[in-house]
């Protein structure tokens, strides 16, 4: 595969080499205890290759939201035991008031984490000052926080045009997953798009509409397609307001040689509650009191179908109100179709998106996916198309 960043593979001996390292490290936390650690463990692979090459490496990431303020319940202090824990070597924390010392300090093949890069103002402004302050710190720069690189700050974008750049095994795997899922994937490919609202995802649609042969829309958005498409959809969730957004989105399809799927028949309730009286019905039958909350299997099995035919899946968004029963069944359904599939060589499969990793982990099913992403932001960014510039600025 043509790449056009740089990888560890790079970088040649960083032997006593300063090393800043940009990982996302903004992990949640109740009473001190990481509650979810799955950030400190995806940071490992990168900081343990450098430190065992010989290099000093200087974790760079930002933690909470102190807006440019020093907040000791958001230092980085808090995180450099958890992170030791889970990388299994000594880790220092480094107070940004005397770095410079510290790390001239530190022995080839130390860790230490940088405080919290957001204490900042110029961090998230991407200010000159920052970035030179932050460059006299290091010899060479990787970034391996994808999560990160929707936004220009300092330490996610400014660096890399201070220092020599490469991208963390982190960010290869990302961005390799996603170049063969959107970028050059082999065709056909499908897209499965849903979730609650047409609103919050209209410029991933668009940009999907151009890159993708199957678009298969469920969830709570596709009762906006359907109203467009006349389909009275009772008490479902609707956006009446974007029904013309979504004719223009159907047209574009078209026009696109784009297929679009939506449900035809779906489950119904007349109360969100967990295992209320439900109905199986055509989209056409859905009574004015009640609401569509997942799609039906008829339609599910034929989305299926259309799986079975694509070498390609890229998949953002819940096909139902999957978090309460039984309105998880036909997502639960196809994910497995998907990883079945994966398992088998036929397709490639990419996910991400808060809830649809939280439904296909409910499915069982996220370890049979090529590639589930964790990223949120900068993956539905990327979904839609844009430029990250996190990214952009690793480019050769
Ligand atoms: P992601 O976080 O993966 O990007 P979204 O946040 O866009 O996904 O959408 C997930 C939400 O959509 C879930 O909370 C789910 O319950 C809701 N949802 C899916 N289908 C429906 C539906 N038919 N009616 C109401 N809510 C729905
Ligand atoms: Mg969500």
């Amino acid at each position: 595969m043509a790449r056009n960043f740089k990888t560890l593979d790079d970088m040649g001996d960083v032997t006593g080499k300063r090393v800043l390292v940009r990982e996302d490290l903004n992990v949640p936390m109740a009473d001190g205890v990481v509650t979810d650690d799955t950030r400190l463990r995806a940071a490992v692979s990168t900081v343990a290759e450098l430190a065992d090459k010989g290099a000093k490496v200087i974790v760079l990431a930002h933690f909470g939201r102190p807006k440019g303020q020093r907040d000791p319940s958001m230092s980085l202090a808090l995180v450099t035991l958890p992170f030791q824990q889970v990388l299994g070597r000594e880790v220092r924390f480094i107070d940004d008031q005397h770095a410079a010392e510290v790390i001239d300090k530190m022995q080839d093949g130390e860790v230490g984490i940088l405080e919290n890069t957001r204490f900042d103002p110029g961090e998230e402004k991407n200010a000159p000052d920052t970035i030179e302050r932050l460059a006299a710190l290091g010899d060479l720069y990787v970034n391996d926080a994808f999560s990160a690189a929707h936004r220009a700050h300092a330490s996610t974008e400014g660096l890399a045009h201070k220092l020599p750049a490469f991208a963390g095994r982190q960010m290869e795997a990302e961005l390799d997953a996603l170049d063969k899922a959107l970028g050059n994937p082999e065709h056909p490919v499908a897209a499965v798009v849903g979730g609650a609202k047409v609103s919050s995802k209209l410029d991933v649609l668009r940009h999907l509409v151009e890159k993708v042969d199957h678009l298969i829309i469920g969830g709570g958005m596709a009762n906006t397609f359907l109203a467009a498409r006349g389909v009275n959809v009772g008490n479902s969730l609707c956006e009446h307001d974007l029904t013309g957004t979504a004719e223009e989105i159907l047209e574009a399809a078209d026009k696109a040689n784009c297929t679009v799927h939506l449900p035809y028949d779906v489950v119904v309730a007349k109360e969100f509650k967990p295992n209320p009286p439900t109905r199986t019905v055509n989209v056409h039958e859905v009574a004015a009191d009640e609401m569509i909350l997942d799609v039906g299997p008829a339609a599910t099995e034929a989305l299926g179908d259309v799986l079975k035919n694509c070498r390609t899946l890229v998949w953002n968004g819940p096909m139902g109100a999957f978090e309460t029963p039984p309105f998880d069944a036909a997502t639960v359904a196809l994910a497995k179709t998907a990883a079945a599939l994966t398992k088998e060589g036929s397709l490639v499969s990419v996910a991400g998106g808060g809830d649809t990793v939280a439904a296909l982990n409910q499915a069982g099913v996220a370890d049979d996916f090529t590639f589930v992403s964790t990223a949120g932001g900068a993956f539905l960014e990327w979904m839609e198309g844009k430029e990250l510039p996190g990214v952009a600025a690793l480019a050769r």
